[in-house]
């Protein structure tokens, strides 16, 4: 299980798992940065859990795909790109003005989890599943991070 989970993430096991899981009636949250949280959890057999412990990164990504905010800034960012002639690229901004400070999301406001100049994980993958660049989640977060605001 080297390597990003991404490109082949659609056609992966895991999201044969995860369909199989939601249909049977569990429930999946993610818990920053990296917790995959499954209720209930007293269904959760040793053999269930081995199979989410190995299928966890993948489960992680799908999980943060399927988030409605991620779905809503990703549609945004999407027309965005489309108004944009090429060769330039839109900001990928989701709200019209956001102060550029430590701590809050230079997208859409929300808090980050460290006082750091950034967008948070949702604008993150958005833009990225809007643009069609491959991604790492927590690749895109550190390059979110390090960016000095255009
Ligand atoms: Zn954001």
């Amino acid at each position: 299980m080297a390597g990003s989970v991404t490109t082949s993430v659609f056609e992966s096991q895991a999201l044969t798992l995860l369909d199989q899981l939601k249909a049977e009636g569990f429930e999946f949250q993610v818990a920053e940065p990296d917790i995959l949280r499954v209720r209930p959890v007293d269904r959760v057999t040793p053999e269930l859990r081995a199979d989410l412990q190995r299928h966890k990164s993948a489960l992680l990504m799908l999980i943060r795909i399927g988030d409605a905010g991620v779905q809503e800034r990703r549609e945004l960012f999407a027309r965005q790109l489309a108004a944009t002639p090429s060769p330039q690229v839109p900001l990928f901004v989701y709200c019209a003005y956001v102060p550029y400070v430590k701590g809050t999301c230079f997208s859409c406001r929300d808090p980050l989890p460290e006082p750091r100049f950034g967008r948070c994980w949702r604008c993150s993958l958005a833009w990225r599943l809007a643009a069609g660049v491959s991604i790492d989640v927590n690749l895109a977060v550190a390059l979110d991070a390090a960016k000095v605001c255009a």
